[in-house]
């Protein structure tokens, strides 16, 4: 508290406003409800005064009132847009704002209420000037209902206190990113359950014999409100907001069924299917796949589990002892997109995998990068020493493949043979192969009729 002499306007003796948290609460809710309805953001600001016992203790109890009474109506009088200014404790203050326009506008509205407070304020023939800490929440990036809206507001404050400034935003709320990624994470935990996900398959083709022997299954979104989302968006987002499982769960209920009916030359394929190292740790993934192979009758022969070499770097230890006993059920294990995991050589040694895939970083430009030729080279020949197949992500031409035949490379998976199919084409797709389109000889130039 700054203390200032001879100007500023004079604080009125007044009552302090009610101390009403349910009032307050039902018009928080009527907010929210009306925030949801129009699609847009509710901020609550709760406000503490600094140092209010020493006010009281320095002018006494009824200044005290009346320094409350004038925080209360200076809030009300310069906060426009505020649809509710209420008192919620002693020196505890709570502003709502309807219909905020942008997540950037949050801080500014924290620091417009500590400059509101701190005009100067004479108070008994001398100046004070208030300042206050200042927490924040917003719905929905925070909650939707009242009371979690308050919860979350308490704690900004808590770390508000520490703050140089006294104000603390809460993360993910600097930008409207953080937004769209809530919006993406509450239209993803409906979609499980509204059908808005499906399987696409795309083949993985042995190099040996030239016959599509293997498929990965590759999750899509058609959302109803989003269109199609990509993976590479909502996967990490399902990784960070722990939906993974659930959506693994999916995919491993809905595998089987589809898998079933995948095959070549009367041969089923075998399925590969994406996991993310929470579902590693789960706890619930064996129990999942056993009981999901055990309604379609597959064997988990059938089955690969592809996990990203990168993911596995975080806990190894506890990842490969799941992979382990993944393994001593049947199922296959492969390493996906390695080479961009940064492992060590020694990694090659005790990873329990079947399979490894190079990355299609080291695949795209194959035919004419000294340097990717050597690394896939080197990956495929200790793969080979340790016992594990190798295949070759994003082949996307001819050359390519042949590069890699070159190298003993078993399989390859690649926009060449197929993008991801729907099931349903991605039957029609084996019906048809035709493995001379995808290994014709390169064609020898023509010679000229009088040489
Ligand atoms: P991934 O497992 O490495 O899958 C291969 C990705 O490469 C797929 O992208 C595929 O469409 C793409 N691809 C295949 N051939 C080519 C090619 O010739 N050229 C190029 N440029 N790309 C090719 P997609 O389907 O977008 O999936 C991206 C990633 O999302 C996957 O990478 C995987 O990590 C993750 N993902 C997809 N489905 C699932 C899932 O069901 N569960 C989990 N946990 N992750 C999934
Ligand atoms: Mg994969
Ligand atoms: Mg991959």
């Amino acid at each position: 508290m700054t203390s200032l002499r001879d100007s500023g306007e004079d604080l009125v003796p007044r009552k302090p406003p009610d101390i009403d948290r349910a009032r307050f609460l039902t018009g928080l809710s009527a907010d929210l409800d009306i925030g949801q309805r129009e699609d847009s953001l509710t901020a609550l600001l709760l406000v503490d005064i600094k140092n209010f016992r020493h006010l009281n203790r320095r002018f006494g109890y009824r200044v005290g009132d009346s320094i409350l009474a004038h925080v209360h109506s200076c809030l009300k009088e310069n906060i426009k847009k505020a649809s509710i200014v209420s008192r919620l404790g002693d020196d505890l203050f709570a502003v709502v704002v309807p219909d905020m326009q942008s997540l950037r506008l949050l801080p500014v509205a924290a620091s417009k209420v500590q400059q509101i407070l701190a005009q100067p304020l004479r108070c008994q023939g001398q100046e004070i000037r208030l300042e206050c800490y200042v927490g924040v929440s917003v719905a929905p990036l925070h909650a939707n209902a009242g009371e979690a809206m308050l919860i979350h507001a308490e704690r900004s404050l808590e770390k508000a206190r520490q703050e140089p400034d006294g104000r603390f935003v809460a993360e993910g709320t600097g930008d409207k990113e953080s937004l769209n990624e809530w919006k993406l994470r509450d239209e993803l935990n409906r979609a499980i359950g509204a059908g808005e996900l499906v399987l696409y398959y795309q083949p993985k083709v042995s190099l040996q014999n030239f016959k599509p022997v293997a498929c990965e299954a590759l999750m899509r979104w058609n959302s109803a409100k989003l269109g199609n989302v990509r993976p590479d968006i909502f996967i990490p987002i399902a990784e960070t907001s722990g939906l993974i499982t659930d959506l693994t769960e999916w995919a491993i209920l809905t595998l089987p069924r589809e898998a079933a009916h995948i095959q070549y030359n009367n041969t089923l394929l075998n399925v590969s299917l994406n996991l993310s190292p929470k579902d590693l740790v789960s706890g619930n993934l064996q129990a999942t796949l056993e009981s999901a192979l055990n309604i379609w009758e597959m064997p988990s022969e059938n089955i690969t589990l592809e996990i990203t070499e990168s993911s596995l770097m975080d806990n190894p230890e506890l990842c490969f002892e799941m992979m382990e006993e993944l393994k001593s059920f049947g199922f296959k294990i492969s390493i996906d997109d390695f080479g961009t995991g940064y492992s060590s050589m020694s990694y090659f040694k005790m990873v329990p995998a079947n399979e490894i895939k190079i990355d299609k970083c080291f695949v795209s430009n194959l035919v004419n990068d000294r340097d990717d030729q050597i690394i896939v080279r080197a990956i495929i020949a200790i793969a080979h020493h340790f016992g594990m197949s190798v295949v070759a992500e994003g082949v996307e031409d001819m050359e390519t493949l042949e590069v890699l035949m070159k190298m003993k490379c078993d399989y390859a998976q690649g926009y060449h043979f197929s993008k991801p199919l729907p099931g349903a084409e991605f039957r029609q797709w084996l019906d048809t192969y035709n493995m001379i389109k995808y290994f014709s000889p390169p064609k020898r130039p023509k010679r000229a009729a009088n040489s």
